[in-house]
Order: C-alpha cells, then sequence, then structure tokens
C-alpha cells in the first residue's frame, strides 16, 4: 500500500483551500469482458474554485497510468506530475478546469472497481466499493468527505447490459452502450457509485402523500446476478424497505433527497453493505440460497434500514474528517434495531442488539486498541481499522444509553433539526451535541465527556443486605473500572429482582431505575422487598456495562437460567456469564455445562445460535486435557436437541449445523455422510445445498472427505457460491501438503481474489489442526511486515487477523508476538494494531485456559 495514504492535516489544508463545483466522470467499461484486460479508461472533468489563485495543491488517482493531465488548458506532462497516487497541480487559479484521462484497473479485492466472472455462465459483473477511500482507483477526485460536490457519470458498456449510478439514468440513455446519469446531489467521494453487468433486476415503487400535499415516488429497485435470481425474495426486501421509508418520513421530517431507492447484491463484496445514496450494495449472501433461521433475515432487515438510515445521517449530513465516522456509524446502528423493533415484523431486534452487537463492543473496548467513540484520526490507513465495535456497537449503545436519558422524543426532535440545519454539509460532534442540548435541555457536556471521550467499559454488581425479617435492607449497584481505563461513568440503569413464580418461571416481581454515579449507588426504592432469587442490574439493557452477579444470583442462575421468563432478561444473563466467562472468572467447562443444560430450551434464535458460537469458542477458553471430553459433551448434546428439536423448525436448523461444527467421533461422521448421501434422514430436516457444503465442511476437516467427494460436490453446485465452498472444503483437510498449498495461495502469490482468499483462510485455520499448523507460526511472522507493504489493505487485514496463529495456544507464540511488536515499532500502527490485538485475543485465551485448569 506505498504512498497511498492521506493525512488529516492534508485534507484540512486542501478543504480550506478548495471550493468543487462538480464532477463529470466518463467510464468506458467495455473490456471488462476480457480477462486479459486488466484496465479500463476514465476520463475526469473537475471544475473547482481556489480562494489563493497561484497556490498548489493535488488531486488523487491510484491508477496504472495517465494518458493526459490538462489544467486550465495547459497540458502537464503526466510523467512529471504524476506519481502513481497523485497528481500535483500548481499555479492554480480562482476558477479551474481539470481534465485527466487515465487508465484505471480492475479490481479483484473488492476496492475500487470490482469485477466478477461467474463461473456458472461466464458473465461479467462490475460494481464500486468506495469507503474511506476508494474511488481515486476509478476516477481522480479530491478523495475526502468535505469536498463535496455534483456528479455527473457516464458509463459505456457492453450493449445488453444494465448499467447503474447513483442518480437515475437519463431517458434513451444505454443505447448505444452509453449510460447517461443525472447529476447528483452535492455528495462525497466515498459515496458515489456504479454497478453494471447483466444484473437481475426487480422493480418497484414507495409512495407517499407529503405534508405539503405533494406525493412523493421513489422508483425501487433489487438486483443481483442471474445466477441468484431464482433465491431473490424481493418481497420481504421491498416490504422491509417501504416500512423503513415510512419509519424515517414519519420521524425525520426531511423528505428521502436522493430520488430512486436501489439496492444491489453483488458478489464477492468486503463488507455487509454501502449506503451509496440512490444505489446501496450488499453481500449477495444476503440472498439466501437454502433454509436459514429467522436469524437470518432479522440481520438482513436491519442491514437494509442501517443504510437506509444512512440515506439522512452520513449521505445528507457528512463527517467533516474520518474522525467523526461514528457520527453516522453508531447512528444507524441505533437506528437499525430501533426501526427493526417499531416498524417491522422483526420484534425481538433489542435482544439481537444486546446479544450480539454489544458483545461486539465488549469485546473491542477491552482490546489494547480500544478508545473513545470519538477516535483521533491522523490518516487514511487509522480511519480503514476504525470500522470497528466500538465505532458501531459501542457508540450505538451509547446512543441507546442518551436515549434513556433525554428521552425518545427529544433524541428524533434533535435529529430532526440537525438533518435541517446541515443539508448537504458536513459536521463535527458538537453539530449533533448541540441540537441535542437544545431539545432535550439537559448538559450534553458531562455526558459527551464520560461516554465519547474516554474508553473502556464498566462492570456493575449489586450488593445486597438483608433485615432480620429476610427482606432487602439495602440494595447497592456497585461500579468498576478496568486499571487501564479507570474512568467510573454515570449510567441510568433498570435493576430487576427476580424469584419463582406460580408455575414455577423466574419472573420479575419488582423493578426500579436509578441513575448510577461513582463507585457505588444505593437503589433506596428496593428497600423492604422481598428477598430475590435473581438480581439483574441493567435489566432491560438500557446502559452500556458489563453486568456481575452476587453469589446467591449466580447460584440460581446455575440451576435455573432456562426458567427465567422473559427472553430479553435470559439474553442478558447469558451475555453477563460469556463475559465472565472470557474474563477468567467462570470456568469455559461450566459455560459448556450451562448451554448443554439450558440451550435446548431457548426461544430466540438469535441467541441460541450466539450460543452455539460461544460454546466453540468456550472450547479454546478450556483447559488443553478437557476439550476432548468437552467436545464430545457438546456433540452429544447436540444430537440430542437436533432429534428432539421440532421438524422443519429454525432450532433444528441452527442444531444441525452446530451438530455438524462439533462433530468429531466416527459415528457422527457416519451420521453427517448418511445425511450427505440421503441413506439417513432427520424429519423434517432438508439438506439444501448449502446444509451439504455445512456437512461436508465439517467431514473434510476432519478428514472424511476426500478431493474426490469435494469435486463431486461443486460439480452438483457448479456456481460461484459453490466454488467458494469447494475451496473452503480443499483447504480444511488435514493434511501438510494441503496446509502448504493453502499458504502459498494466500500469503505468496496475488492470484485469488478476496473471496477465495477469505475461503481459503477459514478452511486452513481449524481448531482441531494444531499440530499441523504449528509451523505457521514462525512463518506469519515472518510474512506479515512484506504482505501488509504490498497487498492491498483489505487483503492485508483478511491475512495478518486471519493467519494469527491463534491455535497455536501457548505462552511461546504470545511471547512471538511480543517479540514482533518490539522488533517492530515503526511498522504501519495499523498493522501492529491488527497484532496486538490477536495478541490480546490469545493471551486472554490462556488466562481462560488457567482459571478452567483449576475448576478441573
Ligand atoms: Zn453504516
Amino acid at each position: 500500500m506505498p504512498g497511498e495514504n492521506l493525512t488529516r492535516d492534508e485534507a484540512r489544508e486542501r478543504a480550506r483551500l478548495l471550493a468543487v463545483d462538480g464532477y463529470d466522470v466518463a467510464l468506458d467499461v467495455r473490456s471488462a469482458v476480457r480477462p486479459e484486460e486488466k484496465t479500463f479508461r476514465s476520463v475526469t472533468t473537475i471544475r473547482f474554485r481556489c480562494s489563493e489563485p497561484g497556490a498548489a495543491t493535488f488531486v488523487d488517482l491510484v491508477a496504472p497510468s495517465v494518458s493526459s493531465v490538462v489544467l486550465n488548458g495547459r497540458v502537464l506532462e503526466p510523467a512529471a506530475v504524476f506519481d502513481g497516487t497523485r497528481i500535483a497541480l500548481d499555479g492554480l487559479a480562482a476558477s479551474n478546469e481539470l481534465v485527466v484521462d487515465a487508465r484505471c484497473a480492475y479490481s479483484h479485492t473488492g476496492e475500487g472497481l470490482h469485477r466478477f466472472a461467474d463461473p456458472e455462465d461466464g458473465e461479467v459483473y462490475l460494481y464500486t466499493q468506495y469507503e474511506p477511500a476508494d474511488a481515486r482507483r476509478v476516477f481522480a477526485n479530491f478523495e475526502q468527505p468535505d469536498l463535496k460536490a455534483p456528479f455527473t457519470f457516464s458509463v459505456t458498456a457492453p450493449e445488453p447490459w444494465t448499467v447503474l449510478s447513483n442518480e437515475r439514468a437519463e431517458p434513451d440513455s444505454g443505447t448505444g452502450g452509453t449510460w447517461r446519469f443525472a447529476p447528483t446531489k452535492p455528495i462525497s467521494t466515498y459515496i458515489t457509485a456504479i454497478a453494471a453487468g447483466p444484473y437481475h433486476m426487480v422493480n418497484d415503487v414507495y409512495s407517499r402523500t407529503l405534508p405539503d400535499g405533494s406525493v412523493l415516488e421513489i422508483p425501487l429497485g433489487a438486483l443481483c446476478r442471474k445466477g441468484l435470481a431464482k433465491h431473490f425474495d424481493t418481497d420481504e426486501i421491498f416490504t422491509v424497505t417501504k416500512q423503513g421509508l415510512d419509519f424515517f418520513h414519519d420521524h425525520f421530517d426531511y423528505p428521502y433527497p436522493f430520488g430512486k431507492y436501489d439496492q444491489a447484491f453483488v458478489p464477492e463484496y468486503n463488507i455487509g453493505a454501502m449506503e451509496n445514496p440512490g444505489l446501496v450494495t450488499f453481500r449477495e449472501e444476503a440472498i439466501f440460497r437454502g433454509k436459514v433461521t429467522q436469524a437470518s433475515y432479522e440481520s438482513r432487515a436491519n442491514v437494509i434500514l442501517h443504510e437506509m438510515t444512512h440515506m439522512w445521517f452520513g449521505d445528507l449530513v457528512t463527517m467533516r474528517w474520518w474522525d467523526d465516522l461514528w457520527l453516522k456509524e453508531s447512528f444507524a446502528d441505533f437506528m437499525g434495531a430501533f426501526v427493526l423493533v417499531e416498524a417491522t415484523r422483526y420484534r425481538d431486534g433489542w435482544i439481537t442488539f444486546a446479544n450480539r452487537r454489544k458483545a461486539w463492543a465488549y469485546r473491542a473496548d477491552q482490546l489494547p486498541s480500544t478508545h473513545p467513540v470519538t477516535a483521533d484520526i491522523r490518516d487514511l490507513q487509522d480511519a480503514k481499522l476504525n470500522f470497528d465495535g466500538i465505532t458501531y456497537a459501542k457508540g450505538a449503545s451509547v446512543l441507546k444509553q442518551l436515549v434513556a436519558y433525554v428521552g425518545q422524543e427529544a433524541f428524533l426532535e434533535g435529529a430532526r433539526r440537525y438533518f435541517k440545519r446541515h443539508a448537504y454539509g458536513n459536521t463535527v460532534l458538537a453539530d449533533l451535541l448541540s441540537v441535542l442540548e437544545e431539545t432535550s435541555g439537559r448538559d450534553m457536556a458531562e455526558w459527551s465527556r464520560a461516554w465519547l471521550q474516554t474508553a473502556g467499559v464498566n462492570s456493575l454488581a449489586p450488593e445486597v443486605r438483608y433485615d432480620a425479617e429476610g427482606r432487602i435492607a439495602e440494595l447497592s449497584v456497585v461500579q468498576e473500572a478496568a486499571a487501564s481505563h479507570p474512568e467510573l461513568r454515570p449510567h441510568r440503569v433498570a435493576v430487576g429482582l427476580y424469584r419463582r413464580g406460580a408455575g414455577g418461571a423466574l419472573e420479575r416481581y419488582a423493578r426500579a431505575e436509578a441513575d448510577v454515579a461513582g463507585a457505588r449507588t444505593t437503589v433506596a426504592q428496593l428497600a423492604g422487598a422481598e428477598p430475590p432469587e435473581l438480581i439483574l442490574v441493567n435489566d432491560e439493557d438500557l446502559t452500556y456495562c458489563k453486568i456481575r452477579f452476587d453469589e446467591a444470583s449466580l447460584a440460581t442462575l446455575r440451576d435455573r437460567l432456562g426458567d427465567i421468563a422473559d427472553p430479553l432478561a435470559r439474553a442478558l444473563c447469558w451475555s453477563a456469564l460469556w463475559n465472565l466467562t472470557r474474563d477468567g472468572l467462570m470456568p469455559a467447562r461450566e459455560y459448556v455445562g450451562l448451554v448443554l443444560r439450558f440451550a435446548g430450551a431457548e426461544t430466540d434464535i438469535g441467541v441460541l445460535q450466539s450460543l452455539h458460537q460461544q460454546a466453540r469458542t468456550a472450547l479454546d477458553y478450556a483447559a488443553p486435557q478437557w476439550r476432548q471430553e468437552g467436545g464430545r459433551a457438546l456433540a452429544e448434546g447436540a444430537l440430542r436437541e437436533l432429534r428432539s428439536a421440532e421438524p422443519g423448525s429454525g432450532h433444528q436448523l441452527a442444531w444441525a449445523r452446530f451438530f455438524a461444527a462439533v462433530a468429531s467421533s466416527p459415528s457422527d461422521l457416519e451420521l453427517l455422510r448418511e445425511l450427505l448421501d440421503g441413506t439417513a434422514g432427520i424429519d423434517g430436516l432438508d439438506i439444501d445445498q448449502e446444509l451439504r457444503w455445512t456437512l461436508l465442511e465439517s467431514l473434510a476437516a476432519e478428514g472424511a472427505a476426500p478431493e474426490a467427494v469435494i469435486s463431486a460436490e461443486l460439480a452438483r453446485d457448479d456456481t460461484a457460491s459453490g466454488k467458494r465452498h469447494q475451496v473452503r472444503c480443499l483447504a480444511a483437510r488435514p493434511s501438510p501438503s494441503v496446509k502448504a498449498q493453502a499458504w502459498v495461495a494466500v500469503v505468496e502469490s496475488n492470484a485469488l481474489s478476496n473471496a477465495l482468499v477469505e475461503a481459503t483462510i477459514s478452511g486452513f485455520d481449524q481448531p482441531g489442526h494444531r499440530d499441523l499448523l504449528a509451523p505457521y507460526s514462525a512463518k506469519y511472522f515472518a510474512a506479515i511486515e512484506r504482505v501488509w507493504a504490498e497487498r492491498s489493505i483489505e487483503i492485508g487485514m483478511a491475512i495478518v487477523q486471519g493467519l494469527f496463529p491463534r491455535y497455536q495456544d501457548r505462552q511461546e507464540t504470545v511471547d512471538a508476538a511480543d517479540g514482533w511488536l518490539n522488533a517492530h515499532t515503526e511498522a504501519p500502527p495499523a498493522l501492529r494494531r491488527l497484532v496486538s490485538e490477536a495478541r490480546d485475543d490469545l493471551a486472554r485465551a490462556l488466562r481462560a485456559q488457567r482459571c478452567d485448569a483449576a475448576a478441573g
């Protein structure tokens, strides 16, 4: 990634100097269908003003070659002004026109203009992905969020293709192969977008009457590869889309500003989705090729609503620089769950939020790389790594807590004012705080200091004393902070008291809300209450904290966790127990035992699937000598639950997948084989193609699926998705030569696309292959600096995170990581960050193993 960085200081200086009036961008991608052609023509005209005539600046462009550069009619010699990443400009006039004619490269790493050739039918698909700064791989521009401008795109493409961009195509566009698009509203470069190819497209329309009596009509489109068309459930996608648009028009008081609303599901996508105005892109795995659980539908709906939120919060009003990335991501993450619950059939959105999103935040907030929600982003490499659990999930948790603090109406009214005041502009944190202060009447400075400007997570524990009659004499909430981040914060919490109800369930019989501050806060309202069997601080999940229990409550959970009637309270208890396990305060085998006893009765499918994941991680947290026994117990338990689950239910499917993941005994593997070849069946369980691959991947990792069997499966499912599964299965086989091949394919070659790099790594890195992977620990530390220097940042991140020797879970590996960090103090901070995070996860696993060993 040489020379591609851009610093905040450079961006500030350029924004001080320039104002951009508009871009005309003409792309010619007819070469895309010829695999030997690596580049396409890109001609950009930029009209911009300069406040200091005579000054110098630069325009960003990452391209193999530039044919011509003309500034205000003056021809600049490309070799003299273009260094591969920037074009130097000097002698600027007050008003300028720059024309850059370049050859840009098709991408196979998902960054810039990605080209994908579908192995099923040979069709070629293109789409763009830019955030934070990859538009410059497609056309010359001033790549920073605060130099907004209208963009007019035209694209010349193979004639039968469909070409889409942020704006609608001009009438008669596409005839002769050139598609012209209406000028966009003023937007930032990173949210401009193109999709081109023989996409399958379905149309619909959203309309509603606005307060002034006029009718707003938004044309809707949904598109995917032709090969996925038969699985494309556009009715469901459009339903959620319309419910979201209804909600935002009801509450934002600012009509959708970008005309049409297309949603493209694209192949080999690096992230979940991207909020390009008028042309949102999603990873195509959100189109389900086989049966999935309700949790997957809920998750997709959440993403649709998250991206839609960005149309206002992010696209219409945009952060000035990546320091305030959280402004848009926290807000969108919060609204994703909020609108899910308020406006769609997915009413359990807050349970998922408490259970999954917060787990992401808690993990990120305890890493050495944790940072305040408002981060210090010096340059683009910092920015790239800041799409993390703090920016999204902690930020959203903090906003949820803010809503509890200022009230929902003040919060939404703040948003409305913010949109009106800053439409098409750029903002910083203070702009949001000032509207919230206006609408809530509360002092936001202290709140912001405690929650946004400091890092770390507090834990809240109950402390209770009883009187002579056995009633509560005093109940306090005790707040603690980690030594590394000692800040104690103000928390709005609900404390719930639970005991056995008439039917035997654990039910809440008393509740109090309190403002917790400092190390100890007495909850006076609960004095005199009947004695509880379980005390749940942060009931209802109002604040962001790790929940701890008193001994009596913990004993209750050990015996009767599954008896908690309320699904949110139950999810919070599971989450708290998982945090205890991660912190080495509860032996991993005990957590596995809880999953075995109580997961079978878990009604919330999203929580159940989290428990499955956590149980697998718990095996890595277990003492090595117990691991096999624990794995066997999980497999037996999974099979029991699979056989007793309701036929055809999501729970049955989840247990089937979990069983496949933990199966290892000869009889378990035999059952997987029989399910695959149809000689065994489980009532109601449809072994569709996706489930077939899941079963096969487990067999492959156990050495029970030779190459011929894997090839036969690919022949059965000869599609792009099938190809990814096949690559994963091949790399999962337990043989030294397979591992060596996979390593070379990923680390020593640049031939694989991003999706196949990901598939190879996930196949390679198996918990059951600790011995086979041992030689790769030293190779990893020897290779990563070169990998980081030579490969694109997406691929660099995939390799540095994915190949870290996490299954060499010994002190020597932690020492090796420390050794590398000490010897590479000058390595790029982003690379050091990834290594130190992986090192921290490993050290945590070793601590948990010691806790577990002590219990064994
Ligand atoms: Zn987002």
